[in-house]
């Protein structure tokens, strides 16, 4: 099922990418949570983690990989961050399309 992310991954409404490669993109929240927040999402439309399967774990993998490297260049890998991804309804999920957030500045506890 297409998306607000379908739309915005295939340039077909304006957002400010960040960070492209061949398997995601990564913008920021249009309602951020933290002083920084960031969505990486695969271009693969995965709905979430339930749905994955196993050919999707090199993507996986490089999402996370994209949420350092991301870390890095915005220079809060040693202060800390952290990677949240929702599942579903109940989990919280409104945006039926797989995405990490990366959040830093006012951490959520749990
Ligand atoms: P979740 O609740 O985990 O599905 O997260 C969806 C996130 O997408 C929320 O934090 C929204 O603020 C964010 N969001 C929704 N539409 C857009 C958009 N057009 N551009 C950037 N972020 C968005």
């Amino acid at each position: 099922m297409d998306t607000i992310f379908s739309k915005i991954i295939n340039k077909e409404i304006p957002s400010d990418i960040l960070y492209e490669d061949d398997l995601c993109i990564a913008i920021n929240d249009i309602n951020p949570k933290a002083k920084i927040h960031l969505l990486i999402i695969p271009k693969k439309q995965i709905e979430n983690i339930n749905s994955a399967n196993d050919d999707d774990q090199i993507i996986l993998g490089h999402l996370l990989m994209v949420c350092k490297k991301l870390a890095k260049q915005l220079n809060i890998s040693e202060e800390g961050y952290q990677i949240l991804t929702n599942v579903g309804e109940g989990g919280g999920q409104t945006v039926m399309h797989l995405h990490f957030h990366l959040l830093s500045g006012n951490a959520v506890t749990l």
